[in-house]
């Protein structure tokens, strides 16, 4: 029987790579101009990093994880990268750096989900974290960055849901009213949502399940417990986010029933997500976690960040058509082809040559498929120390010394 790549996880193949390099680049290159700076976390961490850190009532932490144990030690792949690099942060004593500490990281994350259409067990995420700021400046400067990323990938047809979820005192009274308002039908939803019930009843509003979706709808969930009571401090904070999007003419629609499925968001949460994408549409999730630093083991530190899953833009992203190679070089001399091929690409030239010295029209239908030009050397040109240099495109033949082809 064949091995194949494992449920879940997907090659990347080269006819694909370029669009991600494009993402990448592209990520770095607006991330910099706005001074964050790259981190890279290992892909594996203490499993009671992710226990603390991501939340032990979150869907992650319950199932999705890949938990492993070596001499003794629970280890997890990550299956999301703020953790990590908040222990990052304190790891290195970062917070001794005058705020904000501007990071940005990309790369695999794993969870056990179950695979479908943009959900996969192996997928990667670019994301930003940025600590050290309490005011609500910081939320719309990730917003504004998550934005102007996608822009600078060409993607326009997005909508940025914002919600306030406010710190624990505003969020008690809403979890008892929110809980009230589910009692009647509970026991129908499904056995996640029975599970979240005590343990963190707003994640029931994150359910996916398409029947706890239709009971929310007949019992009228979304107007019978309308938004959080906000205190003045949160309300403050919502009302300046606003202000500041305004000001950075960011559009948004607010919608008081995003929560997101992480334990620490406080204040700030915000979803980027797609009309060109099916069912998996939200490309961007993020928001503010004041309290994950404390809860980390490290002083209290107010924080934002957001993660953008990379399948998913490359999904909604026109894929970069491979570029054919400058030069081929058509020879039955092995040892001048190589040498002459050292020479095109030490002169910054795609080139490259048949290292089977097939029969010339073997070697030039490869040309013709994958190169710009051919470059033909044969007894005579090797002689006469030229080169016969081939358009493939229009056909065209013409003769030149190697000084001529790279000046
Ligand atoms: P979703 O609601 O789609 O499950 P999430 O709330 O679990 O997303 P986050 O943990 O905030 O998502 O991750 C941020 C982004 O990473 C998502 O918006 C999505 O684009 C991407 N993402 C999350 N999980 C997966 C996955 N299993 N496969 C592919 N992309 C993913
Ligand atoms: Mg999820």
């Amino acid at each position: 029987m064949s091995i194949k790549a494992p449920k879940g996880t997907k090659d990347i193949l080269p006819e694909e790579i370029l669009t991600w390099q494009n993402i990448e680049k592209t990520a770095s290159d607006v991330f910099s101009r706005a001074n964050f700076k790259e981190i890279r976390t290992p892909v594996f961490e203490d499993t009671d990093l992710f226990e603390r850190g991501v939340g032990e009532t979150t869907d992650i932490v319950n199932k999705e994880m890949y938990t492993f144990i070596k001499s003794d030690r629970s280890l997890t792949l990550r299956p999301e990268n703020t953790a990590g690099v908040v222990r990052a942060y304190l790891e290195h004593n970062m917070f001794r750096e005058s705020p904000p500490v501007k990071l940005w990281y990309k790369g695999p994350m794993f969870r056990y989900e179950r695979p479908q259409a943009g959900r996969q067990r192996q997928f990667h995420q670019i994301g930003v974290e940025m600590f050290g700021v309490q005011d609500a400046s910081a939320d719309a400067e990730c917003i504004l960055l998550a934005s102007k990323f996608l822009n600078a990938l060409g993607l326009n047809n997005l909508v940025v849901e914002i919600n306030s979820l406010g710190c624990s005192v505003c969020r008690k009274e809403y979890k008892e009213k929110l809980k009230k308002a589910i009692a009647p039908f509970l026991k129908d939803l499904c056995e996640d949502c029975q599970n979240r019930y005590e343990k963190n009843p707003l994640r029931i509003l994150d359910c996916k399940n398409e029947n706890c979706n239709k009971l929310f709808q007949d019992y009228n969930l979304k107007n019978t417990v309308s938004s959080i009571d906000l205190c003045d401090e949160c309300a403050s904070h919502y009302k300046k986010l606003k202000e500041y999007l305004d000001i950075l003419n960011i559009k948004y629609v607010e919608n008081s029933f995003l929560v997101r499925g992480l334990d620490y968001y406080t204040k700030t949460v915000f979803e980027i997500k797609s009309n060109d994408l099916g069912s998996q549409n939200a490309v961007c999730g993020g928001g503010r976690y004041d309290g994950l630093v404390e809860m980390l083991g490290g002083v209290s530190t107010p924080a934002v960040g957001w993660a953008m899953g990379v399948e998913r833009l490359s999904s909604l992203i026109k894929q970069i058509e491979e570029r054919k190679i400058d030069y081929f070089v058509v020879s039955d001399n092995q040892k001048e082809a190589v040498k002459l091929v050292l020479k095109l690409r030490d002169a910054g030239y795609i080139a490259d040559f048949d290292y089977n010295s097939r029969k010339f029209s073997k070697q030039l239908e490869k040309a013709a498929k994958i190169s710009k030009f051919a470059i033909i050397l044969g007894e005579d040109e090797i002689k006469n120390a030229y080169l016969t240099v081939k358009n493939l495109e229009t056909s065209q033949q013409e003769k030149k010394t190697l000084e001529e082809l790279l000046s």
